[in-house]
């Protein structure tokens, strides 16, 4: 039996809705899935509503942190309470801060002359949790890029002419507001940090799991963050991180899953932190 503890729907920046995730999963022989949206809680509800009784849904969500050196580092919850009050307070905050970026993100593309309304972003958004993922798809439409892998590496990655940074979260604030909404929080792929620094303050503030299998992890990579999760005392965690058909990717799900012994050890761990 295996579980894919890292997923995203329409809810966030996926392209499936929480019915079709689950009905995609029970096909690909999973036995639990973890929905871990990026700053949402909104899909859970349907996915459990919609899930066969052999296939069990975790509550989860994939909270965006920054680094003191300003890299992004994602923070997965499962097992989180969506109704804890705390984090949809903080949900709330930065739902209102990811708008006023992508904003500017559309003023500096306009700067660099490639014009695109809030419309033509929304579009591919059918709520209103707007992301870079949504600009890229309206980039890809206008004829502006090829891919939206473009987008990003020309325009609005990490260090492109038209990204943004926005505020967020310490990865250790990350880590409380999950372990406070009685979660398990895990840092996700690793293997796309610039350097692991941030890893003792975390394991500090109560980080419980590494995601060692992950899409964009090579199996010497895999390898490699097994070993260190031990060292640390990290359970290892992991999945796909699938977008679904039509995203930035290609679609992992079935391809990327962790065996249920890990499954079973992180909500031990959960229990016995409760
Ligand atoms: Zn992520
Ligand atoms: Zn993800």
């Amino acid at each position: 039996m295996f579980a894919d503890l890292h997923l995203h729907t329409t809810e966030s920046d996926g392209t499936w809705t929480p019915a079709e995730l689950v009905r995609e999963a029970r096909k690909a022989g999973l036995a639990a899935v973890a929905v871990t949206d990026h700053d949402t809680t909104e899909g859970i509800e349907a996915a459990q509503k919609a899930a066969p009784e052999d296939l069990q849904v975790i509550p989860g969500i994939e909270l965006g942190a920054s680094s003191p050196r300003g890299d992004e580092v994602h923070v997965v919850g499962l097992w989180i309470d969506p109704g804890y009050g705390p984090l949809q307070e903080r949900l709330a905050v930065l739902r209102q801060e990811r708008i006023a970026r992508i904003v500017r993100i559309l003023d500096r593309l306009a700067d660099l002359g490639i014009f695109l309304s809030e419309a033509d972003v929304q579009e591919f958004s059918h709520r209103d949790v707007l992301s870079r993922s949504h600009i890229a798809s309206a980039m890809v439409k206008k004829g502006i890029v090829q891919t939206k892998k473009e987008a990003f590496d020309a325009y609005i990655g990490q260090g492109a002419p038209a990204y943004v940074k926005r505020p967020k979260l310490t990865p250790e604030q990350a880590v409380e507001l999950i372990l406070g909404a009685g979660g398990v929080p895990v840092l996700a792929h690793p293997g796309l940090l610039k350097d692991l620094s941030i890893l003792p303050s975390m394991v500090q503030a109560g980080l419980i799991g590494l995601e060692t299998v992950h899409h964009s992890h090579s199996p010497e990579q895999e390898e490699y963050f097994l070993g260190l999760a031990a060292e640390l005392g990290l359970l290892p965690s992991g999945g796909s991180d699938c977008h679904g058909p039509g995203g930035k990717d290609e679609i992992y799900l079935g391809k990327y899953k962790v065996p249920w012994k890990w499954l079973a050890d992180l909500a031990k761990k959960r229990e016995g932190s409760q």
